[in-house]
């Protein structure tokens, strides 16, 4: 690969592997959905292999591919998951994304299936989806280019889009990033749907999300909580120690 470190390279396919089995050892992920990052030359990313398990995902179970879904480096006996064209085409359409996450959150999921309930924020971390969190209408998988492009098209310019009946999409700047929206984006889901059955739920106004994000530290948050998640990950084994100095955030909070 030109234009980009093979140490780049290799850095971030421990920063997708420890992701995902974070992901799945904090109840996030589960058996499916997967962790996308884009690579320093901006049009490859690394995805998984289909069938490698979320639990103890590791480099060699990581493909290069281009945003077009060709295969330039990977285990010639399998091959990239079924939805790359999620990745992949948020990736070519938001130069502002660098991570993305595909996955199948049951709370979250229910407000596509319900009439005039919509998903808004409640907490003050949702902030990030101040401006709307869309649900695309097709309920099969985005498995082509076509359906790929239809789901970027109802994204927009938010972080966020809901599968009607499937799952959630969201889409960060980085992998730490990724993994703090993925816990704060499942977080308020369950609070509006814990709020709900207490009464009528007061989500957040647009004023309030837009103040909160004016005086939040987006990065110092996410390396606090990568920190977290990764100290928990090492102390449990789920994610190798020598993976550990690849991982450590380098700002202090
Ligand atoms: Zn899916």
């Amino acid at each position: 690969m030109d234009g980009f470190s093979n140490s780049a390279v290799e850095r971030a396919k421990i920063e997708v592997s420890a992701c995902t089995r974070l992901l799945n050892h904090e109840g996030v992920l589960g058996y499916s959905g997967h962790v996308s990052q884009r690579l320093p030359d901006g049009e490859t990313l690394l995805i998984q292999a289909f069938d490698a398990s979320r639990n103890d995902l590791a480099p060699e179970d990581l493909y290069i591919i281009d945003l077009d879904g060709n295969v330039l480096d990977g285990d010639p006996n399998a091959r990239p998951v079924n939805e790359l064209e999620i990745h992949a085409e948020i990736l070519r359409a938001r130069s502002d994304i660098n991570a993305v996450l595909h996955w199948h959150p049951e709370i979250a999921t229910l407000f596509t299936m319900v009439e005039g309930v919509d998903l808004v924020p409640m907490k003050n971390h949702a902030y990030r989806w101040s401006s709307g969190i869309p649900t695309h209408p097709e309920s099969w998988h985005i498995d082509t280019q076509e359906r790929g492009r239809a789901m970027v098209e109802t994204m927009g310019e938010h972080n966020a889009v809901l599968l009607r009946a499937h799952g959630a999409v969201i889409g960060s700047e980085s992998i730490a990033a990724l993994m703090v929206d993925a816990v704060h984006f499942d977080e308020n889901a369950r609070a509006l749907y814990d709020a709900s059955r207490l009464g009528t739920p007061t989500p957040l106004s647009r004023e309030e999300s837009d103040e909160f994000a004016a005086n939040f530290k987006r990065t110092n948050h996410s390396v606090k909580l990568w920190r977290y998640y990764l100290s928990r990950g090492l102390e449990a084994g789920v994610i190798p120690e020598e993976w550990a100095e690849q991982l450590a955030p380098a700002e202090r909070v």
